[in-house]
């Protein structure tokens, strides 16, 4: 029986995949997961004051058993997502729901359906076994992983697979996730590991690039043409700084909206030239808890006109509750506004006479199919976006790692080494890495602290 030691030290030797496929497996590895009778110790406690570090647990979880259309990854870098934070608060709902569901649909399904919950839908690494169903991947394989879990033999998922009816998040929706040694996922989640980063850098990507990449590029959603203007709230933050550089990239005009002097810096460093800082213009979009005040929505419209000298074709909206209203406001006639997610608040409230009178559209989005995470993963391995990891955490510390992201206090992406011994290991091709600019890629990691 092989360790999960003896598996980095055949990685770091530069086994070949045959070598790696003959590995024998471990039975168990180190995962960090949410315990199910753990599910109600926050009741009463209000969001903010709810501690990851106090759920998270990082310890030995069993090797399940391969499916035909799976692969085993030995994870070598992670990264931590919202989702983790939605899991460890266990908000708005508890994870364990999803597992149960999924153990239901079939007896591969029944595996996910455990009293743990291993965390994490980012991961890089290298593909230590094979289903017999599997294709296009071997042992061997240097690689990244998408979220994306769908069953291929649903109809329903063989259009815009998101819209799958049983469409899932890895390690959200379900089990076995890549805060962990190993993981499993289907095959259909991997792609290439782009060969000029390292593994924490490659790690952080495929979760917040596609999500941004489907609502800014895609037919699916934003389907942004050039010379658009963008509001982008979060412009720093996980899927606001990918979105920014996509609406770069296809000559649009972001305008970004973040909370310090720090994060307006590190925006204009990325060439985003039109930048907010909210804190600063102090918004105050609700009066109270119950009524928004829409001479603050006036404002923000008057300061994006200030910047720009007319309102934006689109906004990259996540922030919900608190924002929703201001951005149904500034956008401009004609012009979509595209939610992925409500961080401050799920019930939203606008006025919907500025959305019918101005003919404006609201767009749902969600994840990535295969096709967009692979264009989105594509764009990295090509160095035409860049990762964006400012803080890199041992798995021991998802936690803290968590803890972080729930206070906002990462800039970009929170990376967590799993197998990987220790940062900067992983580049397979320095020469392409010197050609996109070592400045560039380490953009977060240099400007935060
Ligand atoms: P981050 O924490 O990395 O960034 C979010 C940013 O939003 C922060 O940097 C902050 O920027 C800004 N923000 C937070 N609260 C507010 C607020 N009340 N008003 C205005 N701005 C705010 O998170 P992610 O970018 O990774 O994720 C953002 C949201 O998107 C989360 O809810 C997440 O669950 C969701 N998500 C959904 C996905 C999907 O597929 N549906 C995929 C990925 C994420 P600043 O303070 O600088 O303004």
């Amino acid at each position: 029986m092989s360790s999960t030691q003896d598996i980095l030290e055949a990685i770091t030797a530069g086994a070949s995949g045959e070598d790696l496929a003959n590995l024998e497996l471990p039975e168990s590895y180190r995962a960090a997961f949410v315990k199910a009778d753990e599910a109600d110790m926050w009741e009463g406690v209000e969001s903010a004051d709810k501690d990851p570090r106090k759920t998270l647990h990082v310890g030995e979880v069993a090797m399940p058993e391969l499916a035909p259309d799976e692969v085993v990854v030995a994870v070598m870098a992670s990264a931590i997502n919202f989702n983790t934070v939605w899991t460890s608060i266990f908000e708005p709902v508890s994870t364990f729901g999803f597992l149960k569901r999924l153990g239901k649909e079939s007896k591969w399904g029944a595996r996910h359906d455990l009293p743990y919950h291993i965390v994490g839908s980012d991961g890089s690494g290298v593909v230590l076994r094979t289903g017999s169903a599997v294709r296009n991947w071997k042992a061997g394989d240097k690689v990244t992983i998408h979220c994306n879990h769908v069953d291929d033999q649903d109809p329903s998922a063989h259009d815009d697979s998101m819209l799958a009816a049983n469409q899932r998040i890895w390690g959200f929706e379900t089990n076995f996730g890549g805060l962990a040694d190993l993981t499993i996922v289907k095959a259909n989640q991997l792609m290439p590991k782009p060969k000029h980063l390292t593994w924490e850098e490659a790690a952080c990507n495929a979760l917040c690039n596609s999500t941004s990449y489907r609502m800014i590029v895609s037919k699916h959603a934003g389907d942004m043409r050039q010379g658009e203007a963008v509001l982008i709230w979060g412009a720093t933050g996980g899927i606001g700084g990918y979105a920014v550089q996509y609406v770069l990239n296809g000559g649009g005009i972001p305008v970004g909206v973040v909370s310090s002097p720090e994060r307006a810096a590190l925006l204009r460093e990325m060439g985003c030239e039109h930048v907010i800082d909210r804190k600063e213009a102090g918004y105050k979009f609700w009066a109270d808890e119950f009524h928004q005040d829409e001479s603050e929505w006036r404002r923000l419209g008057k300061d994006i006109r200030g910047l720009i000298g007319r309102d934006v074709e689109m906004v990259f909206e996540h922030p919900g509750r608190s924002t929703f209203g201001a951005s149904v406001f500034v956008t401009a006639r004609g012009g979509r506004i595209v939610t992925c997610a409500a961080t401050s608040g799920y019930m939203i409230e606008y006025d919907n006479r500025h959305l019918w009178m101005k003919l404006k559209r609201i767009l749902s989005s969600h994840f990535a199919n295969y096709a967009e995470a692979w264009a989105a993963n594509q764009a990295i391995c090509d160095g035409k976006v860049q990762p964006m990891l400012s803080r890199v955490y041992s798995l021991e510390n998802t936690g803290e790692a968590a803890l972080a992201v729930h206070q906002n206090k990462v800039e970009g992406k929170a990376g967590v080494l799993c197998l990987a011994p220790e940062e900067g290991l992983g580049i397979d091709d320095p020469e392409f890495r010197e050609q996109v600019g070592e400045d560039k890629i380490t953009l977060f990691r240099r400007m935060t602290s």
